[in-house]
Formats: C-alpha cells, sequence, structure tokens
C-alpha cells in the first residue's frame, strides 16, 4: 500500500520491504526479502502496479536473508541493480547462513555519505554498523529506511557477535542516527514510526539491557565496524531508469 507519495509499503510475513517510484515507469525497492517469502512480496508489488520489469535498483539495508535473499530470483526476472555496503559482499565465511547476499549479487558497493541518483530520485548511504556490520540507513529527503537498526517499539536488531553485531557501534550508530534529524523511519519489520528523542532513548535503553543482561554474549566482544577512510571523498553512483540493458 502507498503510504507516502511515491513510497509503498510491502509485508509478507514479519518482512517489509519498500517500493520507490523514481519516475519514467521505473522503481526501485529498500531491501527485497527472503526467498520463502519472495512469491509473497511480487503479488504484493503487482497489486500495487508494480511487475519485477519495472524495477530498476534494489538498495540493500544489511547482508542478513530476511531483508535480501530474494536477491537472485529477483535478478532472474528484472532488470534491477543491486546497491549495498562494501561490508554486504565481506562477510565472513562463518555468517553466509544467514547472509542473502554475494559479490556476483552485487552491481554496486558504496560507503558512508555515498549519494545514489535513480530517476527524480536521491538516496544516501549512512553506514550505521551494530546490528551489522555493513547496516545502512537509506536517506531520501528526510525519510531513512533503517534495515534493523530500530522499530516502532523502540526494539534493536537481533545480536549475535558471531555474526558480526557490536555494542559500541550500535549506540554511537543510534545516536548518530538521531543526529541526522530524519522525520519519518522505516523499518523492515514493522510499521513506520516519527524520530522522537523518546525513540532513542527507548532503543539505547533495550540496547543496554541486552548488553548488561546476566551472562550476555555481546558485552564487549566483537569488532567494531571497518569506517569509511577520511581520505576517500564520497562519491555518486548515477543510475538510468532505462529498463533494458545498456
Ligand atoms: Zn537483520
Amino acid at each position: 500500500m502507498e503510504i507516502a507519495a511515491g513510497i509503498w509499503r510491502v509485508q509478507s510475513g514479519n518482512e517489509v520491504i519498500y517500493a520507490l517510484d523514481c519516475s519514467e515507469g521505473c522503481y526501485a525497492l529498500v531491501d527485497v526479502g527472503s526467498a520463502r517469502e519472495f512469491p509473497k512480496k511480487l503479488e504484493a508489488l503487482k497489486e500495487c502496479g508494480i511487475t519485477p520489469e519495472h524495477i530498476g535498483a534494489v538498495f540493500i539495508t544489511h547482508f542478513h536473508d530476511d531483508h535480501c535473499g530474494a536477491l537472485a530470483a529477483l535478478k532472474e526476472q528484472s532488470p534491477a541493480r543491486v546497491v549495498c555496503h562494501r561490508l554486504s559482499v565481506q562477510v565472513p565465511s562463518y555468517c553466509i547462513a544467514v547472509s542473502g547476499i554475494s559479490k556476483a549479487l552485487a552491481d554496486y558497493q558504496v560507503d558512508d555519505g555515498d549519494e545514489v541518483e535513480i530517476g527524480k530520485l536521491s538516496l544516501i548511504a549512512h553506514h550505521l554498523p551494530g546490528h551489522t556490520p555493513d547496516s545502512v540507513a537509506w536517506q531520501l529527503g528526510q525519510d531513512f529506511f533503517i534495515g534493523d537498526i530500530t522499530f516502532e517499539w523502540g526494539g534493536v536488531g537481533w545480536m549475535d557477535v558471531h555474526w558480526g553485531s557490536h555494542v559500541g557501534d550500535y549506540r554511537s550508530s543510534l545516536q548518530q542516527l538521531f543526529r541526522l534529524q530524519p522525520r519519518m523511519l522505516y523499518p523492515g519489520h514493522g510499521e513506520p514510526v516519527a524520530m522522537s528523542r523518546e525513540l532513542l532513548d527507548k532503543a539505547l535503553a533495550n540496547l543496554n539491557a541486552l548488553a548488561e543482561a546476566d551472562g550476555s554474549p555481546i558485552k564487549d566482544l566483537g569488532r567494531p565496524a571497518v569506517r569509511r577512510h577520511s581520505d576517500t571523498p564520497p562519491k555518486t553512483i548515477r543510475l538510468s531508469t532505462a529498463l533494458r540493458p545498456q
């Protein structure tokens, strides 16, 4: 269903993806969901008037299978180019079981501050690691598509240090998200939510409760994500809305 001008929210199971109108009959997705749920997503997209051949790009929020497991299936039916964070394709081999992306599926890799233009849209990648090393919030105007960074109820994404979660990164990413002054947050599970100080405080409290719990395996463990090198300036990637190979 269209939840804002040119933004559709599509849910199946507990997975939420978004479709964006890029103009000229071209659409972009933010995440694509798992392979298991993909047929239902396609049906739901069709009900919104969006068919695979009109999907020109997919913006990935992080490597988890419930966000990008259907990429291979989508690419078989659509000209979509996949844009993800550079760390999404450097997932350690022990994470492959939960990963839905690979180097072969990623057409463009971005880093913090990079911008991607497609049709009338311009999305900025904000690297906000913590839930995973590659977590990205995609900024479209004042709206942010945030994957599993936080949720309507102030929850935080599932944490496992063996799969790249990091409490310190997570804490600074939540604070950074607030500083970016989003208007609306569009998460990968549940309903959209307006950003507020209260939401930030809830998310930080939930993260702390997880980290401080007796016997918590996540406190002070894991490695912080590798940040952008300060000597490499952000880049702009321009994607055509033409839906055939060029
Ligand atoms: Zn996740």
